[in-house]
């Protein structure tokens, strides 16, 4: 079993621009004494929206919610829409909408520049909205790749099944399910393409029981408990907590493939409750190889050195950010 490290969720919400409102969980550039980013390599930042209602705006068209055009370089942002809708525009020529239970997976790489806005139809109707964003580094044999955009449908994303491990008599009750956004689950893969190892599995429980989730023994790891409550390896958590592991007690050696790799367990205990109505439990797991190399960021551009990191800022500055 892998431990828990650190619980991260007593964090105050903040805005990001007028249209989101979220926790930071994790933050590379955390000076907390007790929080080390090579724990969570090559996971740079977890911003968390938990659902927030948001009337309908009838000035949608002149002044929609969110964040209007910034830059990004040097990494990676994975936007999954729980709730609610975002619309997405980038200057390679990438747009879309993220509808619920969509995964926008975004390469700024050499450099980008986007915006992020609640969805016409969905600034209009106004509701509940709910999201995530991770930013993943990226390693530095690819920081200034091509910018990239994956657009993930919910449709798309492949679905395990998850069997209760509580009752020997009950081997072939399925109390939930869990979609996998990328990396693999057995033999089963991935929808989106990651330039390191990663795995991003959306998992829901709908009943109560038990189950365990196996991450590779060389990923740091991290869950979220998205939706309700449930016991982690014993341990009671409920909704809005990124539950952090213990560092990996293994390395990748060169050229070993990623599926000799041994696992380590994560148990999940589902309570039943007494009425015996389970309101369902959402979690997001991330695990991922560390790619343990020098990390340099401030704001928007997270760089391997900091005179990359200034040069990145003259290019802004100077209008040589994105030719
Ligand atoms: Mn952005």
């Amino acid at each position: 079993m892998r431990p828990i490290k650190n619980i991260h969720g007593d964090k105050a919400p903040h805005w990001v621009g007028d249209g989101f409102y979220v926790k930071t969980l994790i933050n590379h550039l955390d000076d907390n004494p007790h929080f080390n980013y090579s724990h969570t390599d090559p996971f740079l930042l977890f911003d968390y929206g938990k659902p927030t209602t948001f009337d309908p705006n009838p000035n949608y068209k002149t002044q929609p919610h969110g964040v209007g055009q910034h830059p990004h370089k040097g990494f990676e942002t994975v936007t999954i829409a729980y709730e609610g809708e975002i619309s997405h525009a980038d200057s390679v020529g990438g747009q879309g909408i993220i509808q619920k239970g969509d995964v926008q997976w975004m390469t700024a790489g050499r450099g980008i520049m986007h915006e992020e806005f609640h969805s016409e139809a969905f600034g209009q109707r106004g509701g509940v909205f709910s999201m995530v964003q991770l930013w993943v580094n990226l390693p530095s044999a690819h920081k200034l790749t091509d910018p990239n955009y994956q657009s993930i449908k919910r449709a798309d994303l492949p679905i395990v099944e998850l069997i209760d491990s509580s009752n020997p008599n009950h081997q072939t009750t399925i109390i939930g399910k869990a979609a996998i956004i990328a990396g693999a689950w057995q033999e089963i893969r991935g929808a989106a393409n990651t330039f390191t190892p990663i795995n991003l599995w959306d998992i829901e429980l709908h009943t109560a029981g038990a189950t365990t989730l196996k991450v590779p023994n060389t990923h740091n790891t991290l869950l979220l408990v998205q939706e309700g409550e449930l016991l982690v390896n014993g341990t009671s958590v409920s909704a809005g907590n990124l539950i952090q592991f213990d560092a990996p007690t293994q390395h990748r050696t060169d050229g070993q493939a990623q599926q000799t790799l041994a696992t380590d367990n994560i148990e999940l205990h589902y309570p039943a409750t007494e009425n015996g109505k389970q309101a369902p439990v959402k979690l997001l797991l991330l695990s991922g190889e560390p790619i343990g190399e020098p990390v340099a960021g401030y704001g928007p551009f997270v760089m391997n050195t900091q005179e990359e990191l200034r040069q990145t800022f003259r290019d802004y500055q100077t209008g040589n950010f994105v030719k």
